[in-house]
């Protein structure tokens, strides 16, 4: 089995998500008393914010840099960010270690065609939604059509996640504040939709969707055990 590298914190209430479900995983898979090996090296989501939201991108690519390569350091055989927003810099991060990168957007991508969708809604935070190096990369790399919420709503998804999520505040009016917005997304053609933040599986599950969702978390963990145990 080879050894996860999680980077994470970002925030901590979806890493402990990580670190569950690539250990069910592991132990769905082989049984017993198995359980992944993996490491983590979990930041001060603090500072990750505060640059975040001053625009502060070059300061956040070192810091993120400099985590990878103490999970390189550590023996991590692969790496894994755990956060749609901060794949911002996978490209800077991935190029700065000799460890393959497992990218959060391609293992959904994947997802998507495997249940053969072609048009997603995409929900997360403010960066992801509206920059090119999520959308850009599902759309260039992967050929689906992405449908982005209209500005207002962008601005509710975004300020639930920091102001709640990732605080570990579940409320019922932000679940009915999202499903609204996925209702919209649906009737503007999705055919799923993406929850880009890997907080928001926390707040919405399958039940409350009539059209199927793709949870970021449990979609990049699975990924990172088929990693971890493909025979190579
Ligand atoms: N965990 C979130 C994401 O997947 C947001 C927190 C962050 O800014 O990294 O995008």
């Amino acid at each position: 089995m080879k050894t996860i590298g999680l980077l994470g914190g970002m925030s901590w209430e979806s890493s402990i998500e990580y670190y569950r479900i690539i250990n069910e995983e592991v132990k769905a898979r082989l049984g017993g008393l198995h359980s992944a090996q993996s490491l983590m090296y979990s930041v001060d989501f603090a500072e990750i914010e505060k640059r975040q939201h001053t625009g502060d991108w070059d300061a956040l690519t070192q810091v993120m840099i400099d985590a990878a390569k103490r999970l390189e350091r550590g023996g991590a055989d692969f790496l894994v960010i755990c956060t749609n927003t901060m794949h911002r810099m996978a490209p800077e991060v991935g190029a700065a270690i000799n460890i393959p990168l497992l990218h959060i957007a391609d293992a959904t991508a994947d997802a998507i065609k495997a249940q053969r969708l072609n048009t997603v809604g995409l929900l997360g935070t403010r960066f992801t939604m509206e920059g090119d190096f999520y959308r850009g990369k599902l759309e260039k790399d992967h050929g689906l059509k992405v449908i982005i919420p209209d500005e207002e709503e962008r601005e509710a998804v975004h300020r639930i996640i920091y102001d709640e999520l990732v605080q570990g505040i579940i409320r019922e009016d932000s679940r009915k504040a999202y499903l609204d917005v996925i209702g919209d997304l649906q009737s503007r053609g999705a055919q799923g939709v993406i929850l880009g933040c890997t907080e928001i599986p926390l707040l919405v599950k399958q039940e409350n969707v009539s059209m199927p969702i793709f949870d970021t978390t449990t979609i990049h963990a699975k990924a990172a055990v088929d990693w971890a145990l493909r025979i190579s």
